[in-house]
């Protein structure tokens, strides 16, 4: 018995990273899992390598959560091919980062475009299914950049909207079963870290040791450690907690 049988979780940004490592976890815990990202064949090859439990099913679906049509579009995919929907992590996410005497107009809008307007579509068009059936599951992925990083105005304004977002749908949506968090991770090492690595010319290896340095667990995160936490928000063991954003960051904002 896995804790997500007979469930169907989608989530987005999911053919590489955190949210790969997500729909792994989901996948051996039963779920049937639908990769959302933006490149359809990326999303399909990632959902061919999950190890599915007996009956359960992945699909991949190419879709850009900043539009409209290309959300609702995705989840009746969901809801067509995969029988219904229970679970959304909205994961997808970019950086723009720059100081802001150089940040653009578009460097905001695009990073406001993935992580808050697309938060906002994907949940507006699951809870539909959701409210229905009185019983869903949200968690979205905030950052620990939220509480401020040089570099980061627009990523970081969006993290903390994120978690304004989150609180208020946990406030409208409990009482239709439906709970609602947000984990905000620390450095965890994915291809977004990588870049981040190279922008600021460091050697991958030696950015990560500063990073594990940093915290009090001494080691950086990996996507496995981020899954392990959306996997329980998204259990029944979790219906007491919503509105809540959880730092998964090795204790590096304790100070
Ligand atoms: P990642 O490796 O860069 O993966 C992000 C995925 O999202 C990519 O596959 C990307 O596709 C996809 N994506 C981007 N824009 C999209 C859109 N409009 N619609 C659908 N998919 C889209 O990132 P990650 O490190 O795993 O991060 C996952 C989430 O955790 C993000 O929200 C990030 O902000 C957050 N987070 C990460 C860290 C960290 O240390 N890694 C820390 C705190 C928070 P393309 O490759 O085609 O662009």
């Amino acid at each position: 018995m896995g804790r997500f049988d007979q469930k169907v979780a989608v989530i987005t940004g999911a053919a590489r990273g955190i949210g790969f490592g997500t729909a792994q976890r989901f996948a051996e815990e039963g779920a049937s899992v639908a990769i959302v990202d933006l490149d359809e064949g990326a999303a399909a090859e990632a959902a061919a390598k999950l190890s599915l439990v007996d009956g359960a099913k992945a699909i991949g679906i190419g879709a850009n959560v900043s539009d409209g049509p290309s959300v609702e579009a995705a989840i009746d995919r969901v809801v067509a091919e995969l029988g219904g929907i229970h679970i959304l992590v909205n994961n997808a996410g970019i950086t723009r980062d720059n100081l802001l005497f150089k940040m653009t107009e578009d460097d905001w809008d695009l990073v406001m475009g993935v992580h808050l307007k697309g938060a906002f579509l994907m949940s507006k068009a699951a809870q539909k299914h959701f409210v229905e059936q009185k019983y869903g599951k949200i968690v979205n992925l905030s950052s620990i950049s939220a509480y401020g990083n040089r570099g980061q105005a627009n990523y970081s304004a969006a993290k903390m909207g994120v978690q304004g977002f989150t609180r208020t749908l946990g406030i409208e949506l409990g009482p239709f079963g439906i709970n609602v968090n947000a984990i905000a991770p620390g450095f965890i090492r994915t291809e977004m870290t990588e870049a981040t690595a190279d922008r600021l010319k460091m050697d991958h290896d030696e950015f990560f040791k500063l990073n594990a340095d940093a915290n009090p667990v001494k080691r950086i995160g990996y996507p496995e450690d981020i899954a392990a936490a959306i996997a329980f928000l998204c259990s029944d063991e979790a219906s007491y907690i919503t509105g809540q954003t959880i730092n998964v960051d090795g204790g590096v904002t304790l100070g």
